[in-house]
C-alpha cells in the first residue's frame, strides 16, 4: 500500500465526524495521492460523513453590498436576502403613517368580510357551534369552573351584567370602584344592591354607591321586596354614602 494512503487511513480514523471541511482534492494533495482514491478509502472505512465536498473556499460570491451569498442566501428571485430584509425595514420606517392607514383599511376589510360571512351563514354556524358545544361539554364546564375559581369577583360581575343588561340597570357613570368592591367582599358576606336592580316598585342602578355588604341571610330576607317608604329611606342612605347629604 502506498505510504500516502496509510497516512490517510490513520489520519481519517482520528477525525471526529463532520469535523473537516476539505474537498477530496485537498485531502489528496495533503497526502500526495490521487483524489479518486480518497472517496473510495473513506467509504471503505465507513467515515464518508467526514468530508464535506463543497464550493472551493477561494470562490466566494458576494452581493453588491458585500454580503456573502453562502451565508445570507438568496431569495426566490435570486436577490440577496439580507439586502431585501434591510430594504423592507427601511421602507416600513419611511412609510410608517401610510402603512398604518393601509393596514387599518385591510383589517377593516377583513373584519367586514368576516361579519358578512357570519351573517350569511348564521344558521350553519349556530348549528356547528351547537354540535361543537355538545362534543366539548366537559371541557367547557371545566373552563368555566376554572374561570370562576380564578376570577370570583369578575365572575359575579359578569353574571350580574348578564342578568341586568336586559333591564338596562347599568349606566356609563358610577362604575368606578365596583370591581374593587366585589373583590374586597368579606368571605362570609355578599354584595347587595341597596335599591334592588329589579325591585317590585322601584329599581336601582348598578352603580358603586348602590352597593353594600350583607350577610347571605339578611340578603335573602330582603329579596326584592322594597316598598316606596323603604326606598325613600334607602335613597337617603345612598345619598349619604355618595356624600350628597
Ligand atoms: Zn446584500
Amino acid at each position: 500500500m502506498k505510504e500516502g494512503i496509510k497516512k490517510l487511513i490513520v489520519w481519517a480514523d482520528k477525525q471526529p465526524p463532520n469535523s473537516i471541511e476539505l474537498t477530496y482534492k485537498q485531502i489528496a494533495d495533503k497526502f500526495g495521492i490521487h483524489h479518486s482514491s480518497v472517496g473510495r478509502i473513506l467509504n471503505k472505512l465507513g467515515i464518508k460523513t467526514i468530508v464535506k465536498p463543497g464550493p472551493k473556499p477561494t470562490i466566494k460570491l458576494f452581493c453588491n453590498h458585500g454580503h456573502e451569498y453562502a451565508v445570507v442566501e438568496r431569495d426566490k428571485r435570486g436577490n440577496c436576502k439580507e439586502c431585501e430584509r434591510l430594504r423592507s425595514k427601511k421602507y416600513k420606517e419611511e412609510h410608517k403613517a401610510e402603512l398604518k392607514i393601509k393596514n387599518k383599511k385591510y383589517n377593516d376589510k377583513i373584519r367586514e368580510r368576516r361579519l358578512k360571512y357570519n351573517n350569511e351563514h348564521k344558521k350553519e354556524r349556530q348549528e356547528y357551534i351547537k354540535i361543537w358545544r355538545g362534543e366539548n361539554t366537559e371541557a367547557l364546564k371545566e373552563y368555566s369552573r376554572q374561570y370562576r375559581r380564578e376570577h370570583p369577583a369578575l365572575y359575579k360581575l359578569g353574571r350580574l351584567k348578564y342578568r341586568t343588561n336586559l333591564n338596562l340597570r347599568i349606566v356609563s357613570w358610577g362604575q368606578d370602584g365596583i370591581y374593587e368592591f366585589y373583590e374586597k367582599c368579606p368571605v362570609d358576606m355578599t354584595v347587595d344592591h341597596i335599591i334592588p336592580l329589579q325591585g317590585d316598585l322601584v329599581s336601582g342602578l348598578h352603580v358603586s354607591w348602590n352597593l353594600q355588604y350583607l350577610t347571605p341571610s339578611a340578603n335573602s330576607k330582603k329579596r326584592n321586596k322594597i316598598n316606596l317608604m323603604d326606598a325613600t329611606k334607602l335613597y337617603e342612605k345612598i345619598l349619604r354614602k355618595a356624600g350628597l347629604k
